[in-house]
């Protein structure tokens, strides 16, 4: 699925295992407190391994917070848009979309900046390629730049290559990297906020990161409400009110399972190969199936493809859930089939999906 999705069973197993007595305390995680030592160490635990993990400078803050990507979408602009400066914004897919009309319905409800539309790609209302620089139109001086590293609908995704790399900025870059955070190696140094929801790469929803540089937190709007304030989570070590800390706790052990992999480095070779069996399929079908996304910029995590009608897709999708492949049904807004192959979904997994595809095309084709 595109999230919620696969985790590694790993991961469950061990938060199984651990369900009813954690650490031979006696209780559940779920049943200590935030405040306590048990629960405490698994929370450090959790915010060390995303920093290892990412190799983040020590002048990034990992925050576990709630509310989701999509809040994150309000929270940005409430923290770093001032009234008088402007953010510009780069959208390659529906989830940039989202960002930017809460942008804006934030700049007006807390009378802070402008929102600017830096950059759209979107083409026959759609998406399938992320801008060059060259086609960027960014302010000077701007409040920050917001760009989507992964468009999880659209499967359009900034390239691992030279051919299409993060936008060069002045201004600070801010990022949504939901839908492939830790999915392949990506120097963080470029980047002064990445957020997302945790449901795909990270652990289970409920838990939204964000990693900020310290001088970003620094700089944000001290008038609003301390739990707006992502400074507020900083400094508490996302211990300001009670976390969600059992889904914490199963990004620790999820996490723990990609360090035990060998790490982001690892799972991204990983990840190349699975993305690489679902393309290759689909370019040698000899047109049965069509991937609308230009090459340099299709995504790892969320192959998309069409098939020569809608009910050729919907007889797809129904062989196979029959054979145990779920969650392929394209997102509703765009139609298509959609194989998300997030960190935790195996290499065998994806080789019974291509096989099912070439078979499926040699018999409906
Ligand atoms: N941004 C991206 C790239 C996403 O893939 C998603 C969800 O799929 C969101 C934002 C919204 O996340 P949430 O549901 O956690 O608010």
């Amino acid at each position: 699925n595109a999230g919620p999705a696969s985790l590694p069973f790993a991961a469950l197993a061990r938060a199984r295992d651990e369900l009813i007595d954690f650490d031979g305390s006696g209780m559940s995680v779920m049943e200590h407190s935030h405040r306590g030592k048990v629960y405490e160490k698994v929370h450090h635990e959790a915010t060390a391994l995303v920093a290892e993990l990412l190799e983040l400078p020590k002048d990034y803050d990992v925050l576990f917070v709630q509310g989701g990507a999509s809040m994150a979408f309000a929270q940005i602009p409430m923290n770093f848009l001032e009234a008088g400066k402007t953010a510009d914004y780069i959208v390659t897919g529906a989830w940039g979309e989202k960002a930017v009309s809460e942008a804006r319905a934030m700049s007006k409800a807390a009378n802070g900046g402008e929102v600017h539309m830096a950059a759209s790609t979107q083409q026959d209302k759609t998406y399938v390629r992320v801008p060059r620089q060259d086609e960027l139109s960014l302010t000077p001086g701007a409040a920050y730049v917001h760009c989507t590293s992964n468009e999880t609908i659209h499967g359009v995704e900034y390239a691992l290559g030279p051919s299409t790399p993060f936008p060069k900025v002045q201004a600070p870059l801010i990022c949504d990297m939901s839908s492939d955070i830790l999915g392949r190696r990506v120097d963080m140094t470029q980047f002064d906020v990445v957020y997302g929801g945790a449901q795909k790469n990270i652990g289970p929803s409920g838990v939204t990161i964000v990693i900020a540089k310290k001088s970003m937190l620094d700089r944000g709007r001290k008038d609003l409400p301390a739990i707006f304030q992502y400074r507020t989570h900083a400094e508490n070590k996302s211990l300001y009110n009670t976390p969600p800390t059992f889904g914490i706790y199963l990004v620790r052990n999820t996490l723990a399972w990609l360090k035990s992999e060998g790490g982001v480095a690892a799972i991204e070779a990983r990840n190349v190969k699975k993305a690489a069996a679902l393309y290759d399929t689909i370019d040698g079908s000899g047109g049965f199936y069509r991937c609308p996304v230009d090459k340099a910029c299709r995504s790892i995590m969320n192959v998309v493809w069409r098939l020569p009608t809608p009910e050729l897709e919907e007889a797809f999708v129904k062989e196979a859930e029959a054979q145990q492949m779920i969650g392929l049904k394209g997102h509703r807004s765009v139609g298509g089939i959609r194989a998300s192959i997030y960190n935790a979904v195996e290499p065998a997994w994806v080789d019974a999906l291509a096989a099912f595809m070439k078979d499926f095309a040699k018999r409906r084709g």
